[in-house]
C-alpha cells in the first residue's frame, strides 16, 4: 500500500485575492523604535522570514514521486507522473513503494540500468531542487532601514457585511438571506500587518 510522506510540510499561509469588494486593509507596523536585539524584534524577524520561505516554497513545483527502488543510499529509482528518472533525495531513507510530496527538476545527467528482463536502460537523473534560502536577521535589518517593507498575516479578522450590517438577511419580514454575504452577515479576511521602518 502506498504511503503518502508530507516530505516537506507545506504550511501555506494563502492570501484571499483583493477584490474591490474585500480590498486588503494593511495595518502599519513600524519597527524602527524595536531595539534589533530585543525579544519583540526577533519574533517579528521570525514571522516574516518564514512567510518569505514558505511563499518561496510555494512557487516551487511539487510532484508526488513514486519511489520504485532504493539505488544506493540517497539515490532511487522513481516515477513522476509516467515517467522515470533516477531521483538524488537527500535526507533520511525512503522505503520502496513510498510516495513522497516533494519540489523536484531535470539535471543533464542520465543514469543507465538493467531492467529485470537484462535490457538496458536510460533514465534521466533529476533531483530536489535547492530549498529557498532563509533570510537573516542582519539582511532583515538592513533592508528595512532601507525602506523595504514586508507584508505578513497574523491570524483573521472579522468584517461585518456593510449591505446586511452583519444580520444576514437583507429584509426581515421575508428573511431574503444577504447576497453579498451569502447570509453570513460577515467575512473573515486575514488580517495583514505592513512591517516598514
Ligand atoms: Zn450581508
Amino acid at each position: 500500500m502506498n504511503q503518502i510522506i508530507p516530505a516537506l510540510l507545506l504550511f501555506l499561509f494563502s492570501i484571499a485575492p483583493s477584490s474591490g469588494l474585500l480590498a486588503q486593509e494593511e495595518i502599519p507596523y513600524p519597527v524602527k523604535e524595536i531595539d534589533p536585539t530585543s525579544e519583540k524584534f526577533d519574533r517579528v524577524y521570525q514571522l516574516v522570514s518564514k512567510q518569505l520561505y514558505e511563499d518561496a516554497l510555494a512557487k516551487m513545483d511539487v510532484y508526488n514521486v513514486h519511489v520504485l527502488q532504493t539505488i544506493e543510499p540517497g539515490f532511487y529509482r522513481v516515477l513522476i507522473g509516467e515517467t522515470s528518472y533516477a531521483m538524488k533525495i537527500p535526507g533520511k531513507p525512503i522505503a520502496d513503494d513510498e510516495i513522497v510530496e516533494l519540489p523536484a527538476v531535470e539535471t543533464d545527467e542520465v543514469y543507465q540500468y538493467t531492467t529485470v528482463l537484462g535490457a538496458t536502460a536510460t533514465i534521466k537523473v533529476a533531483t530536489v531542487p535547492d530549498l529557498p534560502e532563509k533570510l537573516t536577521k542582519d539582511q532583515f535589518h538592513v533592508n528595512l532601514s532601507n525602506g523595504k517593507t514586508y507584508l505578513v498575516q497574523i491570524g483573521t479578522m472579522k468584517i461585518n457585511c456593510t449591505r446586511c450590517g452583519g444580520f444576514g438577511m437583507t429584509s426581515s419580514i421575508n428573511k431574503t438571506k444577504c447576497k453579498n454575504c451569502a447570509g453570513e452577515g460577515h467575512f473573515i479576511k486575514p488580517k495583514m500587518f505592513r512591517v516598514q521602518w
